[in-house]
């Protein structure tokens, strides 16, 4: 079967998710092999966040351009601007904080100098063992060597426990990160043949908005990057055979999706509940 041409069109679809892994994909299955794969099939809606992705979005379009922002806005209107009352035709509370995180991150000069110049919304694809993987970059700057994306993030200072490490980390470990970087630079290096460094402009969702440029470039920082991509060597063919049907998705057993589909086949002792 041949490939899809990924374009800004197709980039989000279903035929794009079959032909490509990409990293929010491996993400899902990391978490749960069996909600993921539901949801890939369409099998299953998770009850998203729509709010938080959307203000998401808001924060993103912005800095892609001004006709994507405009088109962003008006294909979400009704969700994003008040219909009645005082405030009617402005931007509903989790917008307006959002338009306030994009003014905090404009009027920082490292901002100003280092992530507006970039090209937006670049996708990069590439090969990782017998894988097809895409990427869409925030902003790469290949001739200086180096790419950004924008996170926005509750509070930059919040620990996260790991239960492998256990210890709380911080958001870039939590919410895989170092993954997406990592696999970001290789991509960007199989599409352009550039090696780029990595870096994250953060912006937080609180009022007033803290802001953060995050590099990796401390040892720690590149170990975490390497163990990303061989964590992504050890999974990735498993699950590319439970999305092409070859294999069945197992079950974490605690997610939404578990749970709205637990069924009661046995008795679980007392004394043998799994505990966090
Ligand atoms: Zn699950």
């Amino acid at each position: 079967m041949p490939t899809i041409q990924l374009n800004q069109d197709n980039y989000y679809t279903a035929n794009a998710n079959k032909d490509y892994m990409s990293v929010s994909l491996f993400k899902d299955f990391q978490k749960c092999e069996a909600a993921a794969y539901a949801k890939l099939t369409g099998a299953w809606k998770p009850d998203d966040n729509v709010t938080a992705l959307l203000a998401g979005n808001y924060v993103h379009s912005y800095f892609e351009s001004e006709e994507a922002h405009e088109k962003f806005i008006e294909a979400h209107q009704d969700e994003m601007i008040s219909s009645r009352g005082a405030s009617k035709g402005k931007l509903k509370t989790p917008y307006k904080i959002a338009q306030q995180m994009t003014e905090r991150l404009e009027s920082d000069i490292a901002f100003q100098k280092l992530y507006l110049p970039g090209e937006k919304e670049v996708i990069v694809t590439g090969k990782i063992g017998g894988v097809k993987w895409r990427g869409k970059i925030d902003s790469l700057i290949s001739e200086e060597n180096y790419f950004c994306d924008i996170k926005t993030n509750q509070d930059f200072h919040k620990g996260y426990w790991n239960p492998d490490e256990r210890r709380k980390v911080s958001f870039v470990k939590a919410y895989g990160y170092y993954l997406q970087m990592a696999m970001y630079r290789e991509l960007i290096k199989q599409t352009f043949g550039v090696e780029c460094q990595p870096f994250i402009f953060a912006v937080s969702k609180q009022t007033p908005s803290d802001i953060m440029a995050i590099s990796f470039n401390s040892e720690q920082d590149q170990l975490e990057l390497e163990s990303a991509m061989t964590t992504i060597e050890a999974f990735q063919d498993k699950y590319r055979a439970i999305i092409e049907g070859k294999e069945e998705p197992s079950r974490c057993g605690k997610c939404d999706y578990c749970r709205l589909t637990n069924k009661i086949t046995d008795f679980v002792n007392a004394s043998e509940i799994e505990v966090d």
